[in-house]
């Protein structure tokens, strides 16, 4: 299963399950070499930070919150330049019409030249005295022509101010209609251009703000929208994976992600600690299983004796009789003493088999042959108790996967626990059963005994590491927590039921291997 952030996480099995169970686990070893290569693998990334991620996004809205700011400080000086150009236009526009009212009025009734004078003056004066401003909205070109239309139309005025002939006069008359024309109609050009000019500004303004702020929405949605994938989406994926490693799932989180963040050291730290928790859990279950070596060997020293004893004493008889016996019985003898220096060895053997530490080793198992192994290294003990062990275990068994050791340690903890239930039972028995349904996922081993149960408030507590009810220097509380650690690791988990004053059921629910062998 791959998550957003890249990490990739092999689920652990629910439970129960109700689909049909694929599972081939990793062992330590292989999980350990596995995760060494991947912290190599992952320091020599490049590193591309969160943080600086962080950084780089809240700059980039900067960047744009500082670009609309000086856009703004650019246009409302244009807009001010515009305006005060209207201003202009507005009264240049008023004094080309006085100008012409007043020429017509010369032509028509011979007065006001002096006025018709006077306005294309102002008009002239408008023009120089405001050149600089002009010139930021007008071109120097089209600034001279109206200079040049407004000095030839005074110049005709003058003519006429200095006397004239009627041929001149009509002459005169003509010019001045036609740079007047011109200059009206200039003004009015002008004017209107620069009003539709300074609506289109005013219309910008208005929607300008409109645009700006969808755009910033945008960068904040992507902005939002990448914290979210990659930050928020990754943290809930490694809550998945705490609460994961809290249930027992081992497996190490592997980076698909092409660059270093905060959330791929994050996830080496966690495999680091997964590392230490393996290492820890290891040192856990070697120590309970010296404690039930130390056990079994009461059980064993007691179950010894017996053979001992026979061989002791047809040894003795042999070498009394040695003389009168007859060769056959002779050899009868010797080979009771053969069967039973085999039957100690044979417990011997099992024992040791049982407490030899070996490299962890995942592979396919005979669950019926493992169950035999651990009822065989209790059974000793339990003839001490008078305990009898009934097992209802069939043939052609599924196979499981597991590590050998781990999984007879697993069934000796709980039958070990059975016989300490029932240390004070006259009749005490306990019963091994194996249930496996051909579909089912699982395949369920159960353990039970006829003791004295345990009260349901206690039954979710006795898993807890370090709780015990046994008297000191009985218990150590560890029994029951280190096979629900062995049991998590090989894929499976384990349930009790018990009432109390009828005896207690252990179930151990293991997967069945479906891959290919
Ligand atoms: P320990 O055996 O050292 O006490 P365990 O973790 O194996 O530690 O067991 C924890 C507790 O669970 C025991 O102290 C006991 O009270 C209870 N328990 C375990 N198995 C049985 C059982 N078969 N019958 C009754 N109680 C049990």
């Amino acid at each position: 299963m791959t998550d957003d952030s890249g990490h990739t996480m092999n689920k652990a099995p629910d439970r129960p399950r109700e689909s049909m169970c694929v599972y081939a686990p990793m062992d330590a070893a292989e999980r350990k070499s596995a995760t060494a290569g991947r912290h190599t693998g992952i320091q020599q990334r490049a590193c591309f930070p969160v943080r600086l991620r962080l950084i780089l996004a809240f700059a980039a809205i900067f960047v744009y919150c500082a670009g609309v700011t000086l856009w703004t400080i650019y246009v409302l000086p244009a807009v001010h330049h515009k305006i005060r150009f209207l201003e202009l236009a507005d009264a240049y526009r008023h004094e080309t019409a006085q100008m012409r009212r007043f020429e017509k009025n010369y032509f028509l009734y011979g007065t006001h030249l002096r006025d018709a004078l006077l306005h294309t003056q102002k008009a002239r004066s408008i023009l120089s005295d405001n050149e600089a401003d002009i010139l930021k909205v007008m071109s120097r070109g089209r600034l001279t022509a109206m200079q040049k239309s407004l000095a030839s139309y005074a110049a005709g005025l003058q003519k006429l101010a200095g006397g004239h002939s009627p041929e001149v006069r009509a002459e005169v008359q003509h010019r001045l209609r036609k740079y007047g024309h011109r200059l009206t109609a200039d003004a009015d050009a002008f004017s209107i251009q620069e009003r539709r000019a300074l609506d289109r500004t005013f219309s910008l303004l208005r929607t300008g703000p409109l645009i700006l702020l969808a755009v910033l929405m945008i960068i904040l949605f992507a902005a939002a929208w990448h914290i979210n994938r990659k930050i928020v989406t990754a943290l809930g994926r490694l809550t998945d994976f705490t609460e994961r490693i809290a249930a027992g799932d081992y497996t190490r989180i592997t980076f698909k992600k092409t660059r270093r963040d905060e959330f791929t050291q994050l996830a080496t730290a966690m495999n680091q600690m997964i590392d230490e928790i393996e290492k820890r859990q290891e040192i856990l279950v070697q120590s309970h299983k010296i404690r039930a070596i130390g056990n079994l060997v009461a059980g064993v020293a007691h179950e010894l004796n017996n053979p001992l004893n026979n061989i002791l004493l047809t040894a003795v008889s042999l070498q009394e009789n040695y003389a009168d016996l007859p060769p056959a019985e002779a050899l009868e003898m010797l080979a009771d003493i053969v069967g039973e220096t085999e039957r100690s060895r044979e417990i011997v053997r099992n024992l040791l088999d049982f407490a030899r530490q070996r490299e962890r080793e995942i592979k396919r198992l005979d669950l019926g042959e493992m169950l035999g192994r651990a009822i065989r290294l209790v059974s000793s003990q339990a003839r001490m108790s008078k305990i009898r062990i009934e097992t209802c275990i069939p043939d052609n068994l599924p196979p499981v996967h597991s590590d050998r050791q781990l999984l007879i340690q697993l069934f000796v903890n709980l039958l070990l626990n059975a016989v300490d239930a029932l240390s004070q039972n006259a009749h005490g028995r306990i019963a091994v059963t194996v249930d496996a349904p051909t579909q089912a996922e699982y395949v369920a081993v159960s353990i039970t005994d006829n003791g004295p149960g345990i009260p349901r408030r206690l039954q979710d507590r006795i898993f807890d590491p370090f709780f015990t009810t046994k008297p000191e220097g009985r218990g150590t509380g560890l029994g029951l927590s280190v096979s629900r650690n062995i049991i998590e690791q090989l894929g499976g988990f384990m349930r009790v039921e018990s009432e109390v004053g009828k005896g207690a059921t252990f179930t151990v629910y293991l997967p069945v291997t479906r891959v290919p062998h």
